[in-house]
């Protein structure tokens, strides 16, 4: 799916520790009981924790960036009437500016991220700015994101401000204070960076939504900007939102599918994604996709986790999924359009130094997925991208 799951995010917090890495006999055919202590295997897995001494793939959350809000949407208040107005009128709300993409960080010092863990954190990370309500006066289009729950500004609302170039220079002329989302994101709290998300979802779709598809009139932004209504028609249109899926693949012998983009730089690789089809399963989706980018066919997609990638629309879907037992593992086909090469992968392999394998960053999904296989940090000897 291009460059789809070409992910950056933030370093997870609570990985397990790396367990130490040995040989391992070929499991296949093998059905036996897990006799680990770990007490999230998964039943499906478990015969491969027997003989592993370990899970590959637990079954409880993962910890993906860009998906952990600490956010009350609030959306029944957006239909309210007059609700930006009043909202932009209060002193107490604070605004999030965003120009051509980029959202604007607090300088340094100014300690703006309500989301940190502890004070000193606050202070040192980059943060969103949260500006006062009159500060964004003159944007292109607001949006109410909701109201944050966490920290000291629980309760606060908070509005996005799409500005144009001329407010944008005068909130803040250094251009180095405004990021995207791929660049920030690694750097934000949990809380700014789902924020983020959500701002560059909508801003996004906005972009790309001004005039009906049914018959071209121009739309009006409503209830809040999370609506877009064509007079005409007199019909509601809403923010979309693509899905794609994106798959942890493993062998009978334990080792992981890791594919190259024709986009990408040599020696990157990651998952293996692709969009899901209308009138199609998540699952059929997973074994179709997995099948076009890389001739084999894989079974039991298990659903792990998703997180938004608006880039400029999707959510990624994420599945773990194993090799068919009919499949010869090394009949690997790629696509050659999307994906130029495969590789098999054991853990050793994955993070030794000299594999020419640069990893996706420390906090996509896909690098989600993948430690959670791994079982911990995978040490970067290649770098990552
Ligand atoms: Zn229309």
């Amino acid at each position: 799916m291009g460059s789809g799951h070409a992910f950056r995010v933030r370093p997870r917090a609570s990985a397990r520790p790396i367990a130490t890495p040995s040989p391992r006999p070929s499991l296949t055919g093998f059905r036996g009981r897990c006799d680990d202590d770990e007490p999230n295997c998964r039943a499906e897995d478990r015969y491969r924790a027997h003989e592993l001494r370990r899970c590959p793939v637990s079954d409880g959350p993962l910890s993906i960036p860009l998906a952990r809000h600490l956010l009350d949407r609030d959306a029944d208040s957006r239909s309210r009437d007059g609700l930006l107005e009043s909202l932009l009128a209060d002193p107490i709300t604070r605004v999030i500016a965003v120009h051509r993409g980029r959202a604007l960080l607090s300088g340094e010092g100014e300690g703006a991220d309500q989301g940190a863990d502890d004070g000193a954190a606050a202070v040192a990370a980059p943060a969103l700015a949260l500006l006062d309500p009159d500060a964004a006066t003159g944007a292109e289009q607001y949006l109410y994101l909701g109201r944050s729950t966490d920290g000291p500004r629980a309760g606060t609302p908070l509005v996005a401000a799409i500005v144009g170039d001329e407010v944008a220079a005068r909130i803040e002329p250094d251009p180095a204070r405004w990021a995207t989302l791929r660049a920030a994101a690694p750097l934000l709290s949990d809380s700014d960076a789902g924020l983020f998300a959500e701002i560059a979802s909508v801003a996004n779709w906005h972009a790309s939504h001004g005039f009906c598809p049914r018959c071209g009139t121009a739309t009006i932004p409503q209830q809040a900007g999370w609506v877009r209504h064509c007079p005409k028609d007199d019909i509601d249109i809403f923010p979309r939102t693509d899905p794609a899926v994106i798959v942890l693949i493993t062998d009978a012998d334990d080792r992981v599918l890791l594919g190259s983009n024709a986009t990408w730089t040599p020696g990157r690789y990651s998952l293996l994604a692709g969009f899901v089809e209308p009138g199609e399963s998540l699952e059929h989706a997973v074994i179709r996709e997995m099948k076009e980018e890389s001739g084999v066919d894989v079974v039991d997609p298990v659903y792990r986790g998703s997180q938004p990638w608006p880039f400029p629309a999707s959510i990624m879907l994420g599945f773990h999924a194993r090799l068919s037992d009919a499949q010869d593992p090394e009949s690997l086909v790629p696509d050659g359009v999307e994906i130029v090469d495969l590789r098999w992968l054991t853990r050793e392999q994955l993070a030794s130094p000299g594999s020419g394998v640069l990893l996706p960053g420390a906090a996509s999904i896909a690098r989600a997925l993948l430690e959670d296989w791994y079982g911990g940090p995978i040490p970067d000897h290649e770098g990552r991208w």
